[in-house]
């Protein structure tokens, strides 16, 4: 008897045995796909893991419908790696296969796929099936798998699916929901009768217009220096013509106009021989680099913003793809890809692919199949954490940058990982280096580099030597009582906004909080507005007129009176980044004002687009949230100014201060350039708070020492391992009672602080009532022995009756 052990993209503890007969058996091997029965009459795209001849015990084997893989598509780097991210986070290895795959790549009964629009096919190059499957759903908007079964009459349908969804005919349904739409450079080119030397005389000598034949001269010297395609952009921008004139010669069909998808161009034609000349400070970090990976297998960099962090890790990275590696190349935010893309492929073409969650299923195949063949298209690939769970074998190098960014860490669904975290155990598994980058490491990797688990470089200067910008408190509390504010804008910072803007620099301005004003009280009984569904008052958008909630997205109109008292007294409380741009409008009315927060950045591309035009000058000043921080690279902006540093101080978090630091820190090194020094005004009601100290005197190890010393005495990270519970029912008093028992049972087993059950400050969400039991691990206590006891607790917590309703989350490492 053989049989095969297999994943199933489902939340179940464990993996099953199927039979197979001798033939399959010699035939798959680990990694490959086979559909398989599960339940009364569901199929799955499942994963072999294993290969053997004992049946199961508590179950009869049932067969396999059929091999999806003429290879393997998951190599065993990644099983592995996929059993350590299950046991280590506590979720099902099922979540992870879910996780870690394009969705193209795990069809089952349940998937619903639709045809996409607009298609232009010839139905003749279609099979039979192909075109069986195509007709139905020109009739119906929508199938699923299962009725493609019936319309098929065969069970055995996965790959005739996944043909079509290789030809681009198909979506499947979550892309449908957001169907990737990438961004299009418009080029133009020669026609071909042109492009001879004779049909160009012919051409020179046929134009008539001189505006025209200086556009083609231009050309033509672009095409000679460039030899790669050249855009619109660049040719009207070098030759200052109309797009007029472009528009012209294409309706002449002299010019032929084409578009490229800017992230999947053919980059090798944008490659240019530039060589990369590192600054001495530079040089000196990249060999001290490779001394520490000697005998380091992780190193933390710790440059100073704009220390050139990116251009050492382009000359590290040259050094591992000449020795034939891989290299990943992880950003905390897939909106930052654009950027380094156009970065990298300068010196690499087309060797860097990329690979994000806002690709269509079909590009997300293609990178995978590249990285799987280790195809020289994907020797470096970007991207968001996602990317870390494509099947590399051969790294020689992952770059995390930004490392202390708290995207890294997936909180919902499972697999809840940390990208970084995790990327260094996949290191460790192919011999590979791991390097961190950070003008603002978390405490948790510094004190690694202090410990000396990983090495550590610094860079302390500026590329260029520009020296960081200038830190300049403004305490609101003495400007507000001398009446030096205009709403709420002291006059020192709009004095510095008027001088940067009168240069014909730029300006970032800085409020972590989007919205009007977060509160709408009554002055007359105190009353706030909250959310019916959720525990948390909902927030002013002035320019919707409407209480929005952030945390579930239920909205009403603005309010006229009270829902209280009915009184009309209400005021607006606190204040977001949509105010600070109204009152912009109205201290600079003839400027460029644009902001950047998750209302205006939700649409398709508005953050390129935004970060396009701040870029080119077109937008004055740049008012945002945390997106401002991170890591762009601007080179016009002299002046930041943080609204009100004292909301980000005061959130109940162990973090709060560590996180208060890196984002002003951050925010800040946006200011200066290579010639000017940079401003950043900074207004709080805490001049005196440590941190805010800390951020003026750019004292990251002051910040270090000081928080090190509160993680320690409160029990926290590093010194102790979090894993936070959490508990959700919609039923108040049986919530209460299964954390309660819970929590008891964990206190009564493990020795060790067990905190909770707490309610948290928002303690409904959705109509769930939540509460949160916390287990601190201390540094010497084994974390395998005490997860699976907490493991063990909460599997006899699922099977008594009255509890089993009740959901439990489990987060570890949850900051
Ligand atoms: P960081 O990531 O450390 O904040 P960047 O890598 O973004 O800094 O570099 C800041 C700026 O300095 C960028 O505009 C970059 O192009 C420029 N720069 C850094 N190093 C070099 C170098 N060796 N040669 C030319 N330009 C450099
Ligand atoms: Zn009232
Ligand atoms: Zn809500």
């Amino acid at each position: 008897m053989h049989f095969i052990e297999v994943l199933l993209p489902l939340s179940l503890p464990k993996t099953f045995t199927y039979k197979v007969s001798e033939v399959e058996y010699n035939y798959i091997q680990k990694g490959m796909r086979v559909a398989v029965p599960f339940g009364k009459s569901k199929i799955y795209t499942a994963l072999v893991i294993d290969l053997h001849q004992v049946p199961p015990t508590l179950y009869e084997a049932k067969e396999i419908h059929q091999i999806l893989d003429e290879k393997p598509l998951v190599n065993e780097f990644q099983i592995a790696h996929w059993q350590w991210i299950s046991s280590y986070y506590m979720c099902s290895i099922g979540d992870v296969y879910r996780g870690a795959m394009p969705s193209a790549f795990i069809l089952e009964s349940e998937t619903i796929i639709s045809s996409k629009k607009d298609l232009n096919i010839d139905v003749k190059e279609l099979s039979d099936d192909e075109f069986l499957i195509y007709e139905a759903l020109q009739q119906q908007s929508s199938l699923k798998v299962q009725d493609i079964m019936a319309i098929l009459n065969k069970k055995n349908i996965f790959p005739i699916v996944q043909k079509l969804l290789n030809k681009d005919l198909l979506s499947l349904q979550e892309e449908m929901l957001e169907e990737y739409k990438p961004k299009l450079i418009r080029y133009i080119r020669l026609y071909e009768n042109y492009t001879t030397d004779a049909g160009l005389m012919a051409l020179l000598i046929s134009l008539k217009g001189t505006k025209q034949k200086d556009l083609l001269m231009h050309y033509f010297q672009l095409n000679v220096k460039e030899k790669k395609p050249i855009s619109v952009k660049q040719l009207t921008e070098i030759s200052q013509a109309s797009t007029a004139v472009i528009k012209a010669l294409i309706n002449k069909n002299i010019f032929e106009e084409y578009h490229l998808q800017q992230d999947r161009v053919n980059f090798d034609s944008n490659k240019e021989e530039t060589n990369l000349v590192l600054s001495d400070a530079q040089q000196l970090a990249y060999n001290e680099i490779g001394e520490n990976f000697k005998t380091k297998e992780v190193s933390l960099l710790h440059g100073v913003t704009s220390s050139g962090k990116t251009e050492i890790y382009t000359k590290l990275i040259e050094d591992y793809l000449a020795q034939d590696k891989q290299v990943l190349y992880m950003l905390p935010e897939i909106a930052l890809t654009t950027q380094l893309v156009s970065r990298l492929t300068q010196h690499f073409g087309n060797e860097v692919a990329v690979f994000h969650s806002k690709y269509s299923n079909n590009e997300r195949v293609e990178v995978w199949n590249q990285v799987l063949e280790q195809s020289v298209k994907a020797k470096i690939v970007i991207g968001a954490r996602s990317a870390l769970f494509l099947p590399f074998s051969n790294l020689g190098l992952i770059i995390i940058d930004e490392e202390h960014e708290q995207t890294f860490k997936q909180q919902d669904p499972a697999p809840r990982y940390n990208a970084r975290d995790a990327a260094i155990v996949l290191a460790q598994a192919q011999k590979a280096k791991v390097l961190l980058g950070s003008a603002t490491p978390s405490i948790e990797t510094y004190f690694n580099a202090q410990s000396g688990k990983f090495g550590m470089i610094s860079i302390k200067e500026r590329f260029g030597k520009a020296p960081l910008p200038e830190v300049e408190l403004v305490d609101l509390k003495e400007n507000y009582f001398k009446k030096r504010m205009k709403g709420h804008f002291s006059l020192t910072l709009i004095e510095a906004i008027t001088e940067a803007l009168s240069l014909g620099e730029q300006v970032i301005l800085f409020q972590n909080r989007r919205g009007f004003s977060p509160v709408l009280e009554c002055t007359t009984c105190g009353h706030i507005p909250q959310c019916t569904s959720c525990n948390v008052s909902l927030t002013y958008h002035k320019f919707k007129n409407q209480l929005r909630c952030h945390y579930c997205g239920y909205s009403i109109a603005k309010p006229t009176n009270c829902h209280a008292c009915s009184s009309i007294d209400i005021s607006a409380k606190g204040f977001g980044t949509e105010q600070i741009e109204l009152e912009l409008a109205e201290l600079f009315p003839t400027k460029n004002i644009k902001r950047m927060d998750q209302d205006t950045t939700r649409g398709k591309y508005s953050f390129e687009k935004l970060i396009d035009s701040f870029k080119s000058r077109e937008i004055d000043i740049l008012v945002g949230t945390q997106m401002l921080a991170k890591g762009l690279d601007f080179d016009n902006v002299t002046l930041v100014g943080i609204m009100n540093a004292d909301t980000m101080l005061y959130h109940p978090d162990f973090r709060a201060l560590e996180r208060s630091f890196q984002m002003m820190t951050q925010v800040a090194g946006r200011a200066g350039r290579a010639d000017k020094r940079g401003k950043v005004i900074i207004q709080t009601y805490n001049v005196n708070h440590n941190i805010i100290q800390q951020v003026t005197n750019n004292d990251y190890e002051g910040m270090y020492k000081e928080q090190l010393y509160e993680r320690l005495i409160y029990k926290y990270p590093p010194y102790f391992r979090l894993i936070k519970l959490t508990l959700k029912h919609k039923d108040f008093e049986k919530l209460k009672e299964g954390s309660m028992w819970l929590y008891q049972v964990l206190q009564q087993n493990l020795q060790m602080p067990v905190l909770g059950p707490e309610e948290p400050g928002i303690n409904r969400i959705r109509n769930e009532y939540i509460r949160t039991i916390m287990v601190k691990i201390p540094q010497n206590t084994s974390l395998v022995n005490t997860k699976k006891t907490v493991q063990k607790i909460l599997n006899s917590f699922e099977v008594i009756g009255q509890y089993r309703s009740i959901k439990v989350i489990s987060n570890v490492d949850f900051y």
